[in-house]
């Protein structure tokens, strides 16, 4: 409920909890979450501000010095890495024996963009577990030794 013009508690107001925020690994969740809302340490976020500020186009990748760091370039591109591309591969086959027919039908619309092949990864319902999983293992160099835990249906 919100206030209306008169100060009273009558305005209804919807609220949408993202679905990515019902997955239940909490290290995992919040991994993810960071990732969208570019609290990550991926060079295009690193060089914006302070002593590290460097412009846009300058934030290259690490690994290849070819393009600006990004989340998705570094996760749906980068290919110097055997490591990466090995990280890519698992995520990849995970994410398609997860998603519903219908969904990877939708991931395939993407045609190879990797910034809306990103934005569908994490919308999907079926992975996005999976997904989070993902951001994690890059984060803290881990293995997928566990597999993702479930997503909560406990809200919404
Ligand atoms: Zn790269």
């Amino acid at each position: 409920m919100e206030k209306d013009e008169d100060g009273g508690l009558t305005r209804t107001v919807p609220v949408f909890l993202r679905h990515y925020l019902k997955v239940a690994n909490p290290a995992h969740r919040v991994a993810l979450s960071q990732v969208l809302l570019s609290g990550h340490k991926y060079a295009v976020e690193t060089g914006r501000r302070g002593k590290s500020y460097r412009a846009r186009v300058d934030r290259t990748c690490r690994l290849c010095n070819q393009v600006v760091e990004t989340p998705e370039h570094v996760w749906l591109e980068c290919d110097v890495a055997g490591q990466l591309v090995q990280l890519r591969r698992d995520m990849v086959g995970d994410v398609g024996a997860l998603c519903t027919p219908n969904e990877l039908d939708w991931m395939t619309e993407a045609d190879g963009d990797i910034v809306e092949t990103m934005k569908r990864l994490v919308a999907l319902r079926s992975a996005v577990s999976r997904v989070a999983q993902e951001q994690w293992r890059r984060k803290t160099g881990s293995e997928a030794s566990e597999a993702p835990t479930a997503v909560r249906f406990t809200l919404g």
